[in-house]
């Protein structure tokens, strides 16, 4: 009884909130309905959705190639720059907008259920962000897409056992051989029993080498009879 009254009055509250402060789409300004969350159903249909995730040599599997064993690889979307689905990861990253990581991951999740690729995945794992950096930005947006994906696909999300050991400057000005240099071996695992003879499904919002994916993979590799598959957000 209190509790539903509770949710009265919460809800009332937040028809109040909206009529002062409503919710916005994240991606187009256009006021979003009460069943819509960051991103409007509008935008949603309109983001460049890749379908990788019905092949199994797909652009962003190919990339890994020669480099290190993915079992599957898909991106929700392309990453067209300027465009305002790359403004939607700006402001996941940079403005707090952890509610489009959500619904994004919740999109994702989506996406990857209506594949048999990722059937047999175990276990959830986001790139690790350094911790001075996480603390710095207070989230690490591969988590919370992780979380928005968890809400549908059900699986545990491990966002501890996978660690970044040294602070790495910002990737984005760097050439590729560069940014592999960066990255490589300062990816480990505290416990590699946690991951032995599991099939871990590797979370980022963007890839674009792969070269920090590629490093992960190869530290998640070391639990025996371990598997990786990649999921993204976006594909640049
Ligand atoms: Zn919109």
């Amino acid at each position: 009884m209190i509790s539903q009254l509770n949710r009265r009055i919460s809800g009332v509250w937040d028809d109040f909130i909206n009529l002062f402060y409503p919710n916005i789409c994240q991606s187009c300004g256009n006021v979003l309905f009460k069943n819509e969350h960051a991103i409007c159903s509008r935008c949603l249909y309109q983001i460049p959705k890749t379908n990788f995730h019905l092949q199994k040599n797909n652009p962003v599997s190919i990339l890994f190639w020669g480099r290190v064993k993915i079992e599957y690889a898909s991106s929700y979307f392309t990453f067209a720059k300027g465009s305002k689905f790359q403004k939607l990861i700006h402001k996941l990253k940079y403005h707090h907008r952890t509610d489009i990581g959500i619904e994004l991951g919740k999109q994702l999740a989506h996406q990857l259920k209506g594949s048999k690729f990722f059937d047999d995945v175990d276990l959830i794992v986001p790139v690790p962000l350094h911790p001075k950096k996480q603390k710095i930005r207070g989230y690490n947006q591969a988590e919370v897409i992780a979380n928005g994906m968890n809400e549908i696909m059900k699986l545990e999300v491990n966002g501890t056992n996978l660690y970044r050991s040294v602070h790495t400057q910002s990737q984005t000005r760097k050439s590729k051989l560069e940014r592999w240099e960066n990255v490589d071996n300062i990816f480990k695992l505290h416990e590699t029993t946690l991951f032995e003879y599991k099939h871990i499904l590797l979370i980022d919002d963007v890839v674009t080498t792969g070269s920090t994916l590629e490093a992960c993979a190869h530290a998640i590799l070391e639990a025996k009879g371990s598997k990786v598959s990649i999921a993204t957000l976006a594909y640049a």
